[in-house]
């Protein structure tokens, strides 16, 4: 009989298919490189939906699984290679197919680039508001697998709030339509926000349609710095608790400041505790009025400055800064990105026992996220020749997990289960919900096809 990949290869001749182990490198591990990666059967980069339902059919029959990837930018290990799996790589379908003024939507195939999306909206005088830091990496098809967030999530929401109707290939090789361009459809069960953050374990997502808005005025920006990063996470309290939505309200403590100070050369006030970079995309008077709510709020928690971004080019340097804090803090050692999210009441205190139990277990961390949403990135930085550095890892992100889902919070707010927080999704979900999550997968994929070993 033919290896599936010979036999995919004479089917489909126009398929990429890489097999060596050498060319299949590069697709084995996502950003999270410290997570145990397989070594693929091959790698395949298909170029319509006819050939993903081509190569699911063919990888049926063969037993092999399958592991979905974007752009390989994700946190959890989703996209990370199974042992004698096939990877399917969908930056090929890469075509936005439609920008429909009309109905304030866009169809999409899953590679397209978040930032591509969002150029080819602002040319229609249109946006797409989800916008994680990675956005000018990170496809569609990724954002929807992982139900992704980003710097606008305070005012508009997260993906599922903007996909109303997905193309997705099932385990039997079938393709369903779930939702379209209606505003408003309640047929049945929600079967896209079903696939919405399904992580590549239910279905093969091959076109997207999202909402979009008409773009908003050019936002203001202003920068409020703290003695300490309590007091960063009080005024978050405090804007969330007197009602001001901004659009975008980030944080950084003062080891992130430093590292994207390093890095970008801002003349960020570097002996502050912490700071936030809060936006208002509401325009004149309002956003005045509302930035103006923010500061106060600020003065309240005990700002040590609050300042407005100069101008525009300057705006988009800090905002820039911001998105690269992964990026800066790696320049400090071996940096891994942690993902939890509480009430936002809370932040205070999630700040204080992040800080709290990092230290007890003497770990360098940098803090910064998306504090408005209540999701904060604790970022370890680890010496790799410390061979007590692991261990330390575990214990400390098993603490701040654990006072998380004490709070009334969650394990992971956007960056997904994956592999590297499947140990931890009973604990905040219980037994019953992860039964109900895996009866819906085995209905879907009865055979284990998708993403075997992750979520779960
Ligand atoms: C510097 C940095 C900043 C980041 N900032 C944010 C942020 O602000 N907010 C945020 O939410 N995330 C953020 N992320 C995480 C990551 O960028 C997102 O999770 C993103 O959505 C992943 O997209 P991708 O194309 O890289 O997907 P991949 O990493 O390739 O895959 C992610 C998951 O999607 C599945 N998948 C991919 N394509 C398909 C498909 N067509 N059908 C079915 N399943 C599919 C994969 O199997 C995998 O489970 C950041 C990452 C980095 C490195």
């Amino acid at each position: 009989m033919a290896s599936l990949l010979d036999q995919l290869r004479s089917e489909l001749p126009d398929l990429r298919v890489l097999a060596d182990a050498a060319d299949t490198e590069a697709f084995r591990f996502d950003e999270t490189a410290f997570l145990k990666a397989g070594q693929p059967l091959g790698v395949v980069f298909p170029g319509s939906t006819a050939q993903v339902q081509a190569i699911v059919r063919a990888a049926a029959a063969a037993g092999v699984p399958i592991v979905a990837r974007g752009a390989g930018t994700g946190l959890s290990g989703g996209a990370v290679a199974v042992d004698g799996a096939l990877t399917v790589v969908f930056t090929k379908m890469n075509t936005i197919l439609e920008i429909d003024s009309a109905n304030l939507t866009a169809t999409v195939q899953p590679g397209v680039i978040n930032a591509d999306l969002n150029k080819a909206a602002a040319e229609n005088g249109l946006f797409y508001p989800p916008d994680p830091a990675s956005y000018e990496t990170c496809t569609i098809g990724g954002n929807v697998a992982e139900n992704s967030g980003g710097l606008r999530c305070v005012k508009y929401g997260v993906t599922r709030d903007w996909v109303c109707g997905l193309e997705v290939v099932l385990a039997d090789g079938s393709v369903v339509r779930t939702g379209g361009k209606n505003k408003k459809d309640v047929a049945g069960y929600d079967l896209t926000g079903l696939f919405v953050g399904s992580e590549g374990t239910l279905g093969l997502v091959t076109e997207v349609t999202v909402r979009l808005l008409p773009l908003p005025p050019a936002k203001l920006t202003l920068l409020a710095f703290f003695a300490t990063v309590h007091d960063a996470g009080e005024a978050v309290a405090g804007i969330t608790a007197a009602g001001v939505v901004p659009v975008t309200l980030e944080l950084m403590d003062a080891y992130t400041i430093a590292a994207v100070d390093d890095a970008f050369q801002l003349g960020l006030d570097r002996t502050a505790g912490a700071m936030l970079m809060v936006e208002s995309d509401l325009g004149g008077v309002a956003a005045e009025a509302q930035l103006a709510a923010v500061e106060a709020a600020c003065s309240d928690a005990r700002a040590t400055s609050v300042l407005r971004a100069a101008d525009a080019q300057e705006a988009d340097w800090l905002r820039q800064a911001r998105r690269e804090a992964h990026g800066s803090l790696e320049r400090r050692g071996a940096a891994r990105m942690d993902d939890v999210s509480v009430p936002r009441d809370r932040v205070p205190d999630m700040i204080d026992a992040i800080t709290r139990i990092a230290a007890a277990n003497e770990l360098p961390v940098g803090i910064f996220g998306h504090a408005g949403d209540g999701n904060l990135h604790p970022t370890y930085i680890l010496d790799r020749d410390d061979p007590t550095a692991e261990e330390r890892i575990d214990k400390t992100r098993d603490q701040i997990y654990r006072a998380a889902l004490e709070m009334g919070g969650a394990i992971t707010g956007e960056h997904g289960t994956g592999l590297a927080k499947k140990k931890w999704l009973e604990l905040q979900r219980g037994a019953r919900s992860v039964e109900l999550m895996r009866s819906i997968k085995a209905a879907l994929d009865p055979d284990g096809l998708f993403n075997p070993g992750k979520v779960f």
